[in-house]
């Protein structure tokens, strides 16, 4: 099903919401189009770059990303860039002032929540942006309506002189279906790039003109909010309760109350007050169902309308059928059969782990690094270090926090690594005195916010050990490239930073930055070990590629012989997954106390032959499979 009616010709491709997205700005003229890789909107850039006669980049990170585009709208092109939702907070200081200037081409910020955390640091609610800068918000409801909505987001954005963000959520941005595209419309806007100071230039005489026009057109909008048909009552003929709702939520109430009245808010901001009020008066009882914030929730009952929502409804992860159902059937006094999904936040434990329900066939699997990735080597020497304080950064290598390795104490958000670990080290106590403080990050992190977080550390004299992971990519969000990697978005080839004299250009003295293998475990911990004793800024560069990039060479793989094997366990403190052990015993030590013993076997077919776990093996129990051929 779709939630608005397709264009009535074109091509029908079976598409997700990422990518509806890219190929509805690129059938609305699109020109330039950026992003930052992160889940779950990485795939609307990736989907942008293989179409044609539009640029697409990589951007070192999303403010960069926003400023790149606001200077193609300036230029009278169209651009759109994209974001994870913790992106626009990165991306904001643009956009706070972004909105008083307005635009040349038609401006739109995609930006995906991740509801019900995926793969975030948090479960945040980007549609207050909108509030905050005082632009529209346009909410799809599946794959359709994203492409049909990145168009009209364009002509928005024109005809009201405002960029205007368009909010995915996970379930749309990875959700395929069936979208009926259109021919690329060619944008032209017959200008180029116009000088005006007073309107370009926000110095405060200047900014103090454009903000009263800010909220001029943001009126405009509340009433273009009101009669537009993004905004539309769904009827129903059980009138017991009415829904208000936004994105994929009505997908969800679709399927859970189909005989329900919905008034769909296609464009969620402005709210469209008096539109709310009149299908209020339709139906018994108002609920607001929104995922995250109850942000129309309470725009909505300040307005002085009667209307239900978190007080029945989750605030927390997606509003599912499954979190719907019984909620309403509660509110309405009916009897339902169905497993209680409800989470509302004062009866679920805000850290409670759900065990899977009964005869799930999916046994639950935290996640983990790949074998032979080249941070685990990184990791077993931080755990073997002593009264260490570790600061963590965004990306595969956050999973340093977890077994085996349990090795991260902090991790925030994207540079934070860095801040956090100069202010252990100038916060430390008395108890604290002689504890080394570590960063670990990564290439593409360092790049995106970490490089500035170092210029303060040397800056200020820090003495803290860096560990610069450079694996060649955005090893997490699937292995995108970036200024680390040496090519672009296409995969042709670009100047790659050279990150050893990067970071000595920020204040890093030459005799403090080492170049290792990560995966000689040897010269990994002497450098570690010399430096987190030196009192000064140091930082530890590795150089092996992650193991999924093209490029990566795999080796013949390794095999334990079990005769060998004592079942010490050392191999097992590696992390690789492609070692398992295959049994277990408990034996009594001379001095009476037990030992537990495991004993291990190699995948072969998964193995790389990094070399990494022979080097944790006293009996050499781990050598190489004789006459491999690898498929
Ligand atoms: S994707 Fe690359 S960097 Fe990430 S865990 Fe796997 S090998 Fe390591
Ligand atoms: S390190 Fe060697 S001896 Fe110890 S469990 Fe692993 S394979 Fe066996
Ligand atoms: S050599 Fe050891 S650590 Fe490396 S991939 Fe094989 S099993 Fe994993």
């Amino acid at each position: 099903m779709n939630a608005v009616n397709p264009l009535p010709s074109g091509e029908r491709l079976f598409i997700s919401g990422n990518e509806a997205v890219a190929r509805g700005a690129w059938s609305a003229g699109c020109k330039v189009m950026t992003a930052y890789p992160g889940t779950p909107s990485t795939e609307i850039l990736e989907y942008a770059a293989k179409l044609p006669d539009m640029y697409s980049e990589w951007s070192v990170n999303e403010k960069v990303s926003l400023e790149v585009c606001i200077g193609a709208s300036l230029a009278g092109s169209r651009a759109l860039c994209a974001m994870k939702h913790v992106g626009l907070n990165v991306a904001s200081d643009a956009l706070m002032t972004q909105t008083l200037i307005g635009v040349g081409g038609g401006l739109v910020i995609a930006v995906a929540d991740d509801v019900g955390l995926s793969s975030s640091q948090n479960e945040q609610d980007s549609r207050f942006w909108g509030r905050f800068a005082h632009v529209p918000v346009l909410e799809p409801a599946d794959a359709q309506e994203a492409y049909e909505m990145t168009r009209i987001a364009f002509d928005l954005s024109e005809q009201f002189n405002t960029p205007v963000i368009l909010r995915m959520t996970t379930r749309i941005c990875h959700v395929k279906g069936v979208v009926t595209t259109a021919q690329r419309r060619p944008h032209n806007s017959g200008i180029g790039f116009q000088k005006d100071p007073a309107r370009l230039v926000m110095i405060p005489t200047n900014a103090k003109h454009r903000i009263p026009l800010m909220y001029q057109r943001e009126a405009r909008l509340q009433r273009y909010s009101e009669e537009s048909d993004l905004n539309f009552v769904q009827d129903g003929s059980d009138k017991r309760v009415g829904f208000v709702t936004s994105g994929p939520v009505f997908m969800h109430l679709l399927e859970s109350r189909p005989e329900a009245p919905i008034l769909k808010l296609g464009m969620s901001y402005p709210v469209p007050i008096k539109k709310i009020r009149e299908f209020a008066a339709q139906v018994e009882r108002l609920v607001v169902a929104e995922e995250v914030e109850p942000i129309l929730e309470g725009e909505i009952k300040a307005a002085g309308i009667q209307a239900l929502g978190k007080e029945i409804l989750p605030r927390i992860g997606e509003l599912a059928p499954q979190a719907l159902r019984p909620a309403i059937a509660k509110l309405l006094g009916e009897q339902t059969v169905e497993e209680t999904a409800t989470r509302s936040l004062a009866d679920v434990p805000a850290v409670k782990v759900s065990p899977p329900p009964p005869g799930s066939s999916l046994f639950p699997r935290p996640p983990t690094m790949c074998v032979a990735c080249p941070h685990l080597g990184i990791y077993y020497c931080l755990s073997k270090i002593r009264n260490k304080a570790i600061s963590g950064d965004i990306g595969c290598y956050t999973l340093g926090a977890g077994h085996p390795w349990n090795a991260l104490d902090t991790t925030i958000c994207m540079g934070a690594s860095m801040g956090v670990a100069l202010g252990m080290d100038k916060g430390r106590t008395e108890v604290d005195k002689d504890q080394k403080v570590i960063a670990v990050i990564g290439d593409s992190t360092f790049m995106h916010m970490g490089m500035q977080g170092l210029l303060d550390i040397t800056y200020n004299k820090g003495n803290v050990t860096i560990l610069l992971l450079d694996n060649r990519a955005v090893g997490m969000t699937g292995g995108q490239d970036n200024p680390a990697s040496g090519r672009d978005i296409h995969g042709d080839d670009s100047p790659r930073v050279n990150l050893a004299r990067l970071v000595e250009a920020l204040g890093v003295k030459p005799e403090r930055i080492h170049e290792v293998n990560p995966y000689e475990l040897p010269n990994l911990f002497k450098a570690l070990r010399e430096e987190v004793k030196v009192d000064d800024t140091s930082v530890i560069i590795t150089n092996q590629p992650c193991v999924l990039v093209d490029f990566y060479a795999a080796k013949p793989p390794l095999r334990v012989v079990e005769e060998k094997c004592t079942g010490c366990k050392n191999c097992l403190d590696v992390g690789c997954p492609a070692i398992h052990v295959t049994r277990r015993e408990t034996v009594v030590k001379p001095n009476g106390k037990e030992k537990e013993l495991a004993f291990v076997r190699i995948e072969s077919s998964a193995c790389t032959g990094c070399d990494l776990c022979p080097a944790t093996c006293g009996p050499d129990a781990i050598i190489p499979v004789e006459n491999f051929i690898r498929q």
